[in-house]
């Protein structure tokens, strides 16, 4: 007789984002919930991958990943986040920043330790936190421009609290932090001897000539914080599952060895092709990178706007907060699932992201999307304006 799955097995319920998904296929809609994007990966990052293939690059790498590619992430960590690292020592290559993050919580935390996040959350981090026995403690980011308060700050703290996330660019609400903001966190962290666990996935994507500060590059910050991002968005490759985090030495050890433990390494060939990327794309890649998702960011934006769903404009990450508290529905998800029947277009329900109630009146769109199906996607959601 087979056993029952295990209580962490049973408590695992399908995300929102995952639900919306399928709703969506279901009546043939155009996706807007998932962050996948659909638009073309760069040659030079296909083309390495497939030379590495060619050349038989077909086994397990080192624990912390291939030296290529931790040399490329040091160089573009001093090129662009301000962070001087060491390659040998101080960067973890893992399965996507979603492992990076995993490896790290196990590394530095305890369950029943607790950890500040900003809410609006990512939903992987506030599960990951839960499914290692950790304590979530929310403090609130206020819309539009969600600011926190240092007092609700301090409110969020107990004898407890091991560290503080900080996701920048946010996703869901596109939150760029500014210096004085990562200040703020960083007399705090210091006041309570806190880990900064930050999640720069989307440190290429930024609107309004909005600029990506990576909390390490402050040398109050820098001894205390775990730097964690990856390739999926940059070079539109979520399958690749290529990502990394940065690190004191003794902590990168330490989270080059669980990721050994539970991933053994990320792939191979696809690792060469993502420092190929990172080596040999110019300045003019990332800025037309920034420009192309501009123009999605103000046509959705617009359009939102014209349907009566008034966007919290994001400054950066891809995607964006609509206010959807005019719609029928007696929860987000009645609410999501309303737009998708009335327009054809599925966005993910608030609660995904959100304890507070306030989640219900939101839903985030994601506009990773190529520009005809934007297009597309953008004119049926202005129908809901009459
Ligand atoms: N971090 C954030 C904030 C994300 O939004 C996502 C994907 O949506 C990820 C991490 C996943 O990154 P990866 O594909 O590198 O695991």
């Amino acid at each position: 007789m087979p056993q029952n799955p295990s209580r962490l097995g049973r408590s695992i319920i399908q995300s929102e984002i995952r639900n919306m998904s399928l709703e969506c296929a279901a009546r043939g809609g155009i996706n807007l919930a998932q962050g996948v994007c659909d638009t073309p990966m760069p040659r030079q990052v296909a083309e390495a991958a497939c030379l590495a293939i060619g050349e038989g690059l077909n086994s397990y790498t080192h624990y912390k990943g291939l030296i290529e590619l931790r040399q490329s992430i040091a160089g573009k960590m001093r090129r662009y986040n301000n962070v001087i690292t060491d390659p040998e020592t101080e960067v973890v290559v893992s399965a996507g920043a979603t492992g990076a993050f995993y490896c790290a919580c196990l590394s530095m935390l305890n369950k029943g330790d607790e950890v500040i996040l900003f809410e609006p959350y990512y939903g992987y981090h506030f599960n990951t936190l839960k499914t290692l026995g950790m304590t979530v403690s929310l403090v609130t980011l206020r819309p539009p421009g969600w600011e926190f308060s240092p007092a609700e700050l301090e409110k969020a703290v107990s004898a407890r609290t091991r560290a503080i996330v900080v996701c920048t660019p946010s996703n869901p609400c596109g939150k760029v932090f500014t210096r004085a903001e990562l200040k703020t966190i960083a007399e705090f962290a210091a006041a309570h001897d806190l880990l900064i666990i930050t999640d720069e996935i989307y440190e290429y994507f930024l609107y309004d000539n909005n600029a990506h500060i990576s909390p390490m590059s402050l040398p109050e910050i820098a001894g205390r914080a775990i730097t964690i991002s990856g390739y999926s968005k940059t070079f539109n490759v979520t399958g690749w599952r290529i990502g990394y985090c940065v690190a004191q030495r003794t902590w990168a050890d330490i989270i080059g060895q669980l990721n050994d433990l539970v991933y053994v390494c990320a792939p191979a060939p696809l690792q060469l092709g993502v420092a190929a990327g990172i080596d040999e794309l110019k300045d003019s890649y990332y800025s037309s990178l920034r420009e192309s998702y501009q123009k999605k960011r103000d046509l959705i934006c617009n359009s939102l706007q014209n349907a009566g769903l008034k966007p919290c404009i994001p400054q950066g990450s891809y995607y964006v907060l609509a206010d959807v508290s005019g719609i029928k529905g007696r929860t987000g998800k009645e609410k999501a699932i309303n737009i998708l029947e009335k327009t054809g277009v599925a966005g993910v329900p608030g609660s995904a992201f959100f304890r507070h109630k306030i989640g219900e009146n939101f839903i985030r769109f994601c506009f990773a999307k190529s520009d005809p199906e934007l297009t597309e996607a953008c004119r049926r959601l202005e129908k809901l304006g009459g």
